[in-house]
């Protein structure tokens, strides 16, 4: 088996693994290397939506420039409405930071800007096509990985330290033995995509109705992505009923799509499904190796956290690996190194995966009663100047204060 010696492993080019390659191919001399299991960065119905604090960090690092070469949405706001009736907004115009916008770009476009910029760097090596299937370990530390290609060649890494970032469903993780707390939420959505009509707001709705709703995002360059709330494992059985079922079920939700979703959404097969779970990874390291993204933290999609999250947990990590390695290079990474990092990050993914889990409590309410109190809750919370501090704290994540004191 052919032997690649590099400081820094990094499994899986999505926003978290290719933000972290960049940052420590841009700022550091350390040899870093890159493996994707995938040969292109194909994928629909990811995260498309940047929020304001992961703008500032693609602004810091030179990319913001190549996203406007290529186009995207800016989205002014986001409103919630129950029955049909507004009951909360957040204008992004309010918020006192120099970027005020959420930005919708396709993520393949997104990481391939990225790749693009880390590609300038000497240091920074991509393998696409490259499945890590295994750890190596020595003494209890991780030490590097195999992974195989296409082909079926197996190739060894060694490095100071693997970054596990293969997502939600990462196999490293519990290669490595760090276990997740898989909660399952009482909901699956829908997802589709119709084409936007000309005068659609550029705004994220929300549109409620008893136990049902719709998530609107309006989508670069020309669409709406739409969410569309089912119980856990009902798509099976849905499937099964006429796609008109699907079309009374949307337009009721929002008659603005009459017409244009029975144009467009012809069959079942026009949809995909997301299965919503959460996880929550107790221990995020071991001697050897660190984990970012959704494998260290799956969140669910309410308010477009995932994608944000896991470029911000680049951020924050990359000067604990480069500062350790200028120090003490070619050295296995130890564990509590990784320990400010993994608290730092948990204060900001608890708030908002407890704020999240309250949204998808009042979101499924099942009674009268609960529908009620969401109303009320939603209603008072739009008059409060708790508002604007929460949609801050939302919207900006890291970058928190330097958005609260922009003003
Ligand atoms: C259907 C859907 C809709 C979503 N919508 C939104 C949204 O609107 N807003 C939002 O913010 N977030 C959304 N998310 C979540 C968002 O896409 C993720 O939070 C984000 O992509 C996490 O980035 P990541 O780099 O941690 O992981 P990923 O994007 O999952 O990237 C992991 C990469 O690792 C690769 N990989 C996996 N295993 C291996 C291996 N063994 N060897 C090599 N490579 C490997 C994978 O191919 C992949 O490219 C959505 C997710 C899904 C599935």
């Amino acid at each position: 088996m052919s032997q690649i010696n590099v400081d820094v492993c990094i499994v899986g080019g999505g926003p978290a693994g290719a933000m972290l390659g960049l940052l420590l191919a841009q700022n550091s001399k350390l040899e870093v290397m890159v493996l994707e299991q995938h040969q292109a960065f194909q994928r629909e119905f990811r995260g498309e939506s940047i929020s304001q604090g992961t703008v500032a960090i693609m602004e810091k690092m030179g990319i913001l420039d190549k996203l406007k070469e290529h186009g995207f949405l800016q989205l002014e706001g986001l409103a919630m409405y129950d029955k049909g009736e507004k009951i909360f907004s957040v204008n992004f115009h309010d918020f006192a930071a120099e970027h005020k916008f959420t930005i919708d770009i396709p993520q393949p476009v997104l990481i391939g800007a990225i790749l693009e910029k880390a590609q300038e760097f000497p240091n920074f090596r991509l393998q696409l096509g490259a499945s890590c299937i295994e750890l190596t370990e020595q003494d209890d530390q991780i030490t590097g990985v195999v992974y195989r290609e296409k082909s079926g060649e197996k190739f060894s890494v060694s490095s100071s330290v693997v970054v596990d970032a293969s997502g939600r469903y990462s196999k490293i993780r519990s290669k490595a033995g760090l276990q997740a707390k898989i909660e399952d939420f009482k909901r699956d959505a829908v997802w589709f995509r119709l084409p936007r009509p000309s005068n659609w707001e550029l705004t994220t709705r929300i549109k409620v109705d008893g136990r049902h709703h719709l998530i609107i995002l309006p989508t670069y360059p020309d669409t709406l992505r739409i969410g569309m709330n089912i119980a856990k494992g009902e798509y099976k059985e849905l499937r099964k009923k006429p796609i008109e079922t699907f079309h009374d079920h949307v337009c009721k939700l929002e008659p603005e799509l009459e017409g244009i979703v029975q144009e467009n959404i012809r069959s079942w097969s026009d949809t995909v499904l997301l299965d919503i779970f959460t996880a929550e990874v107790p221990q995020w390291s071991r001697d050897g190796l660190v984990l970012i993204g959704d494998s260290a933290h799956t969140v669910s999609p309410i308010l477009g956290q995932g994608v944000n999250l896991a470029m911000q947990d680049a951020y924050v990590l990359a000067p604990v690996i480069q500062n350790y390695l200028e120090v003490q290079p070619q050295t296995v990474i130890p564990q509590h190194v990784f320990d400010q990092y993994e608290s730092n990050r948990k204060e900001l993914i608890s708030f908002v995966q407890n704020f999240q889990a309250d949204q998808e409590r009042d979101l499924m309410a099942e009674t009268e009663e609960g529908m009620e109190n969401r109303r009320i809750k939603m209603s008072t919370l739009n008059q409060s100047p708790m508002k604007i501090e929460l949609a801050t704290k939302m919207a900006y994540g890291i970058f928190m204060e330097h958005a609260v004191n922009a003003g």
